[in-house]
């Protein structure tokens, strides 16, 4: 049997999917990850949590370098992997879909049954009133208070970060929540944060009333992803993985499938499509 029959036949064998997704799903999106396929990083890490709640330059570095990322992020649409895993829910195949990634491409796609377990880089949280905001309404406020970084912006290249090497961020200007004056913060979960609670319980009851696990496109190198894969084990639930290079759980799956995740998922789609359970 070849990994295409071994996946199709794994879905339809366990009907009720539990699918947890990482950066691979969202690369041809043109969402850089920033995992190489050991799992090492391939650039420097995200910015930690204590720093950017406790450092003021370590605040004008992030929003200076996000600046000139989001236009990439905002202009972002679902790839292949996207659409197949939302024509998957809307075919009865997932219990649940918990995604690693910030960027709402799942949501973009159509997918519903979702849960945002890092949280969603398209939002602004403000630390101390809990007001949510679009995150495009501040890209215009940053450009406002720092006309000379919305020149570097116009010419960016995807990868912005690597033209902000060596620059001055000491005079990037970082607005405050309009309502509190606190400190605004992407809604989503930094390196050294927690995943709040409930997202976890949530996501671990769904994962209860799944049938199996299913891997797309991560290698599982974070911790908050990785525990879902342990705990399925424990349960007596298996788990496939769809991912190019190893991952850190490799020796706990009962199928690995290493092709591009955007078409191992739809041609999995098709195939459940055309003979369903
Ligand atoms: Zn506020």
């Amino acid at each position: 049997m070849d990994h295409r029959s071994a996946l199709a036949d794994f879905a339809t064998r366990h009907r009720r999917l539990f699918v947890l997704t990482g950066a691979g799903c969202s690369t041809e999106s043109g969402i850089p990850d920033y995992r190489d396929v050991n799992g090492g990083w391939k650039r420097p890490a995200p910015v930690n949590y204590q720093a950017f709640m406790g450092e003021d330059a370590t605040r004008r570095r992030y929003w200076a370098r996000s600046l000139i990322g989001w236009p990439t992020m905002g202009r972002a649409q679902p790839g292949e992997a996207h659409r197949a895993l939302a024509r998957l829910e809307a075919a009865g195949r997932v219990e649940q879909l918990l995604t690693q990634n910030v960027d709402g491409l799942h949501d973009a796609a159509g997918s519903r049954r979702l849960i945002d377990l890092h949280g969603r880089i398209d939002t602004v949280r403000c630390m101390g009133c809990e007001t949510r905001s679009p995150r495009a309404a501040l890209q215009a406020e940053l450009l406002r208070r720092n006309p000379d970084w919305a020149a570097l912006e116009a010419r960016a290249a995807p990868d912005g970060d690597a033209d902000l090497d060596g620059r001055d961020f000491s005079t990037f200007d970082v607005p405050a929540c309009p309502h509190c004056g606190g400190l605004l913060k992407p809604d989503v979960v930094f390196f050294g944060e927690s995943v709040p609670r409930e997202r976890v319980a949530a996501a671990h009851a769904a994962l209860a009333a799944a049938d199996a696990v299913l891997v797309a496109g991560s290698s599982l190198m974070v911790y908050s992803g990785f525990r879902f894969v342990q705990a399925a084990v424990a349960a007596g639930k298996p788990v496939a993985a769809v991912n190019l290079g190893r991952t850190r759980a490799d020796e706990l799956l009962a199928l690995k499938v290493e092709r591009p995740v955007g078409e191992a998922l739809a041609e999995l789609s098709v195939q459940l499509e055309a003979a369903p359970a």
